[in-house]
């Protein structure tokens, strides 16, 4: 059997004299605040261990991994017709670019670029109001990760309102071509609150084991989606959810994984289990830049890439 606790504690020994490197996310005042010198990890199993260490319980704000969740919702509400949206495909451009869009009217690449997630929280929305499409995803992740205790940090969703000048540019042009039902407020009312979830590592690598257990979670039994979307979501993360360092972050690691400027990943290890790891410092893509070198380091040590030992 694999010592993952051994595992985790030597990964955290090494990285300790880097702790602190990369760059805090800045466009969002809220952000520019959290103190960079932090670092947790955890994994959750799917025979139900969980490990961690450092900051593990520290609770920070996943912006862009909260656009997996929210894909999940959409997916659940309208199905494989949520394609005609959104792409499947990497973008090789920034999370937050306007090139692309226009070049292809109105369609965003992917569900992980800022763009695709603006598309996905309006599906989300039909039938709602924003406070209710919230509270649906804020009760949905609650439940995947089995803990009532999870909540949104509404001064880092204000912080966005007041400055999210990209997405609302985003939000407009799509829109004006028509892939936007609600209005803009509403939709990135949504959008800038799903991102403000707040959760800390252990909650997260909770959240994410249905996607690790073939679409239930081990833990609770409760299951939350079907063997196949699952593989599909995780077809997504591997090929999406690094923005244009999705690339780079397949070579280095090898498993499915969506990132956020909070300087979160989460990452999963089919059949295996699930990781989160945070460390607040980014690296010029906008991903978390020890993060993603402890999760190379863990595929390593492992042998739990996707792709093989
Ligand atoms: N809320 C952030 C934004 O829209 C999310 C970006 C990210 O985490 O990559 O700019």
């Amino acid at each position: 059997m694999t010592d993952l606790q051994a595992i985790l504690d030597g990964i955290y020994t090494e990285l300790s004299p880097r702790i602190g490197e990369g760059k805090v996310a800045d466009y969002i005042p809220e952000l520019a605040k959290v103190d960079p010198k932090q670092f947790g990890m955890t994994i959750a199993t799917v025979n139900g261990e969980v490990h961690s260490v450092g900051d593990a319980g520290i609770a920070f704000s996943i912006q862009s991994i909260s656009k997996v969740f929210m894909l999940t919702l959409a997916l659940g509400k309208i199905g494989e017709s949520l394609w005609k949206r959104v792409g499947r495909e990497p973008s090789g451009t920034s999370f937050n670019s306007i090139v692309q869009l226009e070049r292809e009217e109105g369609i965003p690449r992917n569900p992980f670029i800022n763009a695709g997630a603006i598309a996905v929280s309006d599906v989300v929305l039909s039938g709602h109001a924003p406070r209710e499409a919230i509270g649906e995803l804020l009760r949905f992740v609650r439940y995947v990760a089995d803990d009532e205790s999870i909540t949104i940090d509404d001064r880092v969703a204000r912080s966005e309102t007041q400055t999210g000048f990209r997405n609302f540019a985003l939000a407009n042009f799509m829109r004006a071509y028509g892939n936007l039902d609600h209005p803009v407020e509403h939709v990135l009312g949504v959008y800038f609150h799903q991102c403000a979830l707040s959760m800390s590592c252990q909650q997260l690598a909770k959240a994410g084991l249905y996607l690790a257990a073939r679409g239930s979670n081990p833990i609770t039994g409760h299951s939350v989606v079907s063997p196949k979307r699952a593989r599909r979501i995780n077809a997504l993360m591997l090929t999406c959810g690094h923005y244009d360092g999705s690339g780079d972050f397949a070579y280095h690691v090898g498993l499915p994984g969506k990132s956020g400027v909070g300087g979160g990943i989460l990452a999963v290890a089919p059949g295996i289990g699930s990781i989160a790891v945070w460390s607040p410092g980014l690296n010029k893509v906008g991903n978390s830049q020890l993060g993603a070198v402890a999760l190379e380091m863990l595929a390593a040590r492992t042998g739990w890439s996707v792709f093989g030992d």
